[in-house]
């Protein structure tokens, strides 16, 4: 069986987030289950490509709205991630640096639309031209998900109408509205135009739920949010309602290659469950790089500053936090909003004290050798996110003996069981509302426990010895094709 997954970014040649990672890895992991596996995306002009390992497969042209684009397919060979990766090469929309936004300006880029929609305009062309042959097309999120409706409904693809699909909502958040005028211009007659519009604009997110074989998000817990909530679900709760019978939750993995103490190359000290003192010598690195003190308790933050991930809760759980207790260290790494780096920039002048030494160090920067090092220092994630469809940064922390401090949703609470000091069971701290009192009590609840190694040792050995490789998920992604893929092949 060969599947093609069809994304955006794909770690590390392009990464915004989780979706990079998750396709960074999922594609490796189904290769060693046995089925053949493959990415497919643009090629940007900032893609940490391997030159030397390209080899040029295709060469067409794809119209969209009047203009005829030629394009280039590249190859990178499977020995450079694990597996295959073909890349869109377009000028006009992808020769720049950038996914969805101007690295220079930090805003999304004006012709975002138009670079989802010729990704996939290229991709029906290379499908088309035949050459790349899947048995299956995996898409992901909403800037591949008009496909299946060009595939199905479209004659000239007859061909291709029969391939199973799978569609992945890696965050319902982001659904790719645009106005309805647009799929008139770019788009494909369809029986009932309602079914691709919410509000009365075009919605691919929902076009991908509904015209796929099979829909699957990134953990059960958000499979369920997004069926019970329609907060969560943004405002598409009926439709997902409407594709339950063919909708499961699949949690992301982590890839082991990459994110582990004991062989992570962008750590200042290697280390292992059973070898724990190296995780105090990278406390004591990253502390002495950033002139905090080594004899407190270390909390981080890691991710993008969004609305989505609970920022305003953050700022207000630190401000709390820092003014009335003086002995933790916060380290904040991300990049985002500015109304967010505001309010922790003012929070961080405010909690100064003449003479002491900082307790608050903020980088709003994109910086992956800088997240690997915090995940070995730290003493504690924060994680307050309002939604979480899957979140892997927590299990990251887990895995480097860094212990959680969640809001119980979505894939966190899939994730992270509240630690039972009786049992000496799990593996961090949750809370339930998502209040900043809530929140700076579970703080202070992981602080008691940090004042009793003993306990704290337990607590973290717990979280590292748990398996959140892909090994499982991939089985499981196996299943679905296999159910979806007739047996010939
Ligand atoms: P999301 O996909 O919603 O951003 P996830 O927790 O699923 O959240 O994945 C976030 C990924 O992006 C993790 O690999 C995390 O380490 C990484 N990341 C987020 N912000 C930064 C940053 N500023 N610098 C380096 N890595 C980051």
């Amino acid at each position: 069986m060969y599947v093609l997954h069809i994304a955006f970014e794909c770690a590390p040649i392009a990464k915004v987030g989780g979706l990079g990672d998750v396709l960074g890895a999922l594609p490796k992991f189904l290769r060693r289950a046995g089925i053949d596996a493959a990415v497919l995306m643009p090629r940007f002009g900032d893609a940490q490509v391997k030159e030397e390992a390209l080899r040029l497969v295709h060469e067409g042209t794809l119209s969209y709205r009047g203009q005829q684009l030629a394009y280039r397919l590249w190859l990178q060979a499977a020995e450079v991630l694990g597996f295959p990766v073909y890349l869109l090469e377009e000028p006009v929309y992808f020769g720049r640096s950038g996914v969805y936004q101007d690295p220079a300006t930090g805003l999304d880029f004006p012709d975002q639309a138009d670079r989802f929609f010729v990704f996939q305009r290229g991709v029906l062309d290379v499908l088309k031209a035949g050459v790349i042959a899947p048995d299956l097309l995996h898409l992901h999120d909403h800037h591949t998900a008009l496909l299946p409706v060009w595939l199905r409904e479209d004659p000239i693809f007859r061909e291709l109408a029969e391939l199973p699909i799978v569609f992945t909502v890696h965050n319902a958040e982001h659904q790719g509205r645009y106005d309805w005028r647009v799929w008139e211009e770019i788009g494909v007659p369809v029986a009932q135009p309602e079914a691709l519009q919410h509000q009365g604009q075009l919605n691919a997110l929902k076009a991908g739920l509904l015209w796929a074989d099979a829909v699957t998000t990134v953990s059960p817990g958000y499979a369920r949010e997004l069926q019970e909530r329609d907060d969560i679900a943004a405002g598409l709760q009926e439709v997902f309602q409407q594709v339950a019978p063919k909708m499961r939750g699949i949690r992301n993995g982590i890839d082991p290659d990459v994110w582990n103490p004991a062989t992570d190359p962008l750590i200042f000290a290697n280390y292992s469950v059973d070898e724990l003192a190296g995780k105090a010598k990278n406390k004591a690195a990253l502390c002495r790089a950033m002139g905090l003190r080594f004899d407190r308790p270390l909390l981080v933050f890691i991710g993008r500053l969004m609305r989505e991930k609970g920022v305003e809760l953050l700022v207000a759980g630190l401000e709390q936090l820092l003014m009335h207790q003086l002995d933790v260290s916060v380290v904040v790494l991300g990049t985002g909003m500015p109304a967010y780096q505001a309010a922790l920039e003012d929070l961080r002048c405010r909690i100064v004290r003449p003479g002491g030494f900082p307790r608050l160090v903020l980088r709003f920067e994109f910086n992956n050798t800088l997240a690997h090092q915090l995940y070995a220092a730290g003493d504690i994630l924060l994680m307050p996110s309002r939604v979480e469809p899957c979140g892997l940064n927590q299990m990251y922390a887990m895995t480097y003996g860094t212990v959680p401090i969640v809001h119980a949703v979505g894939g966190l609470r899939d994730t992270v069981d509240p630690w039972d000091p009786r049992r000496q069971q799990g593996t961090g701290f949750r809370f339930e509302t998502f209040t900043p009192r809530a929140f700076l009590q579970a703080i202070r609840r992981a602080l008691t426990v940090y004042h009793r190694p003993e306990q704290w040792h337990i607590l973290q050995r717990n979280g590292m010895q748990q398996d959140w490789s892909w090994n499982r998920p991939a089985q499981e992604y196996l299943e679905l094709y296999r159910s979806l893929v007739p047996v010939t092949s």
